[in-house]
């Protein structure tokens, strides 16, 4: 998490940049960095994630002026001393180093950055509305609940199955089990907030206290930090989790799978993940509730005269079907329990039949048509 980071600095524009320069230079970089155009290159993914994180709020105008206005009241720069919190390390975050637009820093915030400690998370999240704030003495902490909407084939909500979905978490950094620090690194106390984890922003009955943003909330900092989540603690994980999905299920239709999102930290436990189904159409059917509904063309003289046709219910199998004489387009036909089963109750097909107008007739055809229409007493 780069949340400690200066925002402007990550994108390389000034404070007092206009909202159109923040957007050109934001769109250049994205493009420079973007995963597609640098494969195998963990530094671009997650230069490109701290890009789109700062323009996140930089680009937006509210959030841009509430990061301002925080800037202002000293809640970064002001608080002092940062430089010699102990904790800022030499190199820079990955991705972040050489001569990026990441150098061009903005003032005394620049020195705030603590090279990735990102402690500014949670003044963050609980600026935009982020998770809970973490903190000193780190109980076990639940996982994340991971929200997500999966797409579901048609056939495959209607009779039941699994479809595997690929999710996203921030988890406890399995290097450093969530201190941030380096093995074999030692712990100093924090000389940001004299170990307590804590420092208070504002004044008087304003004061707030935040976890302390250069220990993370953590009393303590590392000699050095971990390599492997650049002292955040967290890591992001992606995992494959296969769903299953209840025959019938409908879109908007929600499932909760305990301890299957995040891993919680500290022995904490694993967060949910939260489910959203969202039925993708199919070319044959279409659903009403529990019924089935299979829209198939017939040409004019089987609507006519009469017609055996066959319609593949939803396991795959054929099922004949008698079209009577004189069928007009729109009849529906029944074939039932072919429907959607659910909570052991059972659907119908019904087969809606559309009549197809041949817009070529060969000489025979024509003839047949002229004679019918003769017979008929019609003028054409
Ligand atoms: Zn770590
Ligand atoms: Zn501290």
């Amino acid at each position: 998490m780069a949340n400690g980071t200066d925002y402007y600095a990550v994108l390389g524009v000034s404070s007092n940049a206009t909202a159109d320069e923040v957007k050109k230079q934001y769109r250049r970089l994205a493009k420079q960095y973007h995963p597609d155009a640098n494969q195998n290159d963990p530094k671009a993914a997650e230069r490109f994630k701290e890009i789109s994180e700062a323009y996140n709020v930089i680009g937006d105008a509210e959030k841009r002026k509430q990061y301002d206005d925080m800037r202002r009241l000293g809640a970064f720069g002001g608080v002092g001393g940062f430089s010699q919190g102990g904790a800022r390390s030499s190199s820079r975050p990955g991705g972040f180093g050489g001569t990026g637009p990441g150098q061009a820093g903005a003032g005394t915030f620049t020195d705030f950055d603590v090279g990735g400690i990102g402690g500014l998370g949670d003044l963050f999240s609980s600026m935009f509305g982020g998770g809970a704030a973490r903190g000193r003495n780190k109980g076990p902490e639940r996982g994340q609940t991971v929200e997500q909407t999966v797409e579901v084939p048609f056939r495959v909500a209607a009779t039941g199955g699994k479809v595997p979905v690929e999710i996203e978490v921030n988890e406890e950094c399995a290097m450093c089990h969530g201190s941030g620090a380096a093995p074999g690194a030692q712990l100093k106390p924090c000389g940001e907030c004299g170990g307590r984890g804590v420092i208070s922003f504002g004044q008087g009955s304003f004061a707030v206290n935040r976890p302390c943003p250069v220990c993370m909330g953590r009393g303590s900092v590392p000699s050095e930090r971990c390599p492997a989540c650049r002292g955040t603690g967290e890591a992001r994980v992606r995992r494959k989790v296969l769903i299953t999905v209840p025959a019938g299920a409908e879109s908007g239709h929600k499932v909760r799978l305990r301890g299957q999102g995040g891993k919680g930290a500290s022995g904490g436990q694993a967060g949910d993940l939260v489910i959203t189904f969202d039925v993708l159409p199919d070319r044959f059917y279409k659903r009403d509730g529990l019924d089935l509904i299979a829209t198939v063309p017939i040409n004019v003289a089987q609507a006519t005269l009469g017609s055996r046709i066959s319609v593949r219910t939803l396991d795959g199998k054929k099922v004949a079907l008698r079209i009577p004489a004189g069928t007009s387009a729109g009849k529906r036909f029944k074939i039932s329990g072919q429907g959607v089963e659910k909570d052991g109750k059972k659907g119908d097909m019904l087969v809606e039949v559309t009549i197809t107008v041949p817009d070529t007739l060969n000489e025979a055809q024509e003839k047949a048509m002229r004679d019918f229409a003769e017979a008929s007493g019609l003028k054409y």
